[in-house]
């Protein structure tokens, strides 16, 4: 394994970065998670747009135009000779003083890890997942805006906790009104009436580039797509249900809260979108 870090290439027992990095001391940085399929990064001008909308909300200046990043995150798959795998792309406010002072850090550093992706057991794609809401709420816009992919998942980590406590794989999370924003690490989807809704980002939820892969591939199979703001109580009436992440593509929801989605098995349109994501990637 070959890891990127400003412009070099390290084994992973050398791939280092400063303690005083203000990315490891304060959260202070962003982050992608791209996929490669067959030797090639999926959705890599989106990964790398989104990467840069993070850095302008943060005022985190990348010493690599966009280009310079496509090409860089190229380079990397070349170098490890990936077909199939994952690649993090992290980008830190880099190295400052203990100080929460920003300025005092020089210069941002860039890190491009390819490696594999362990995703959910198969079963689970075919048979469905359950989930839980969790009670920790989503932070709100207020205080970060969650389209910010930040180095900072405490809120994301603090509700996957509650998830594993409850013996499930993942968890809901609902803003401060009680509307539905994502999961941990995932969007949501929920067949209502025969409509595919998800929540609209700015409750609460990442811009996720599967998501809107969603909204190309139901347009294409003529299902009716909107984002929307809902309840528990339309998730727990929800035809169906599935969640869209980089890592986890689409996997159906069978059960949350104790309340079975439809017949309790994956539903037919998550099932047409999962043959359909599958054609493209
Ligand atoms: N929400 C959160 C909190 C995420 O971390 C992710 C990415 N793992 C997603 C949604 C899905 O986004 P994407 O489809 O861009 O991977």
């Amino acid at each position: 394994m070959k890891i990127y870090i400003d412009g070099k290439y390290y084994d992973k027992e050398n791939a280092k970065i400063s303690v005083f990095d203000h990315g490891l001391l304060y959260g202070d940085g962003i982050f992608e998670g791209i996929r490669i399929y067959n030797g090639k990064i999926f959705k890599l001008n989106e990964h790398v747009k989104r990467l840069y909308m993070s850095a302008k909300a943060l005022l985190l200046d990348i010493p690599l135009n966009e280009k310079q990043m496509e090409e860089a995150l190229l380079d990397s798959v070349k170098v490890n000779n990936k077909e199939n795998g994952y690649i993090r792309l992290i980008v830190t406010r880099g190295e400052g003083s203990l100080g929460l002072d920003p300025d005092k850090c020089d210069r941002s550093s860039v890190i491009i890890i390819v490696s594999d992706i362990q995703l959910y057991p198969g079963e689970y794609y075919k048979n469905g997942i359950e989930v839980i809401t969790a009670s920790t709420i989503r932070i709100p816009p207020l205080s970060i805006d969650v389209r910010i992919k930040s180095l900072n998942y405490l809120n994301n980590l603090l509700a996957k906790i509650e998830a594993k406590q409850a013996g499930v794989l993942e968890c809901i999370m609902l803003n401060r009104d009680g509307y539905i924003t994502e999961c941990t690490g995932d969007n949501i989807f929920i067949l209502l009436k025969n409509e595919l809704l998800t929540p609209c980002s700015y409750l609460g939820a990442l811009d996720g580039i599967t998501k809107n892969t969603i909204f190309e591939l139901a347009k294409q199979l003529k299902i009716p797509v909107r984002e929307a703001i809902f309840t528990k109580y339309d998730l727990y009436n929800a035809e169906e249900c599935f969640l869209t992440g980089t890592g986890a593509e689409i996997i159906p929801v069978i059960k949350i809260d104790g309340r079975v989605i439809g017949d309790g098995k994956p539903g037919k349109k998550t099932k047409l979108l999962i043959e359909k994501f599958k054609e493209i990637i």
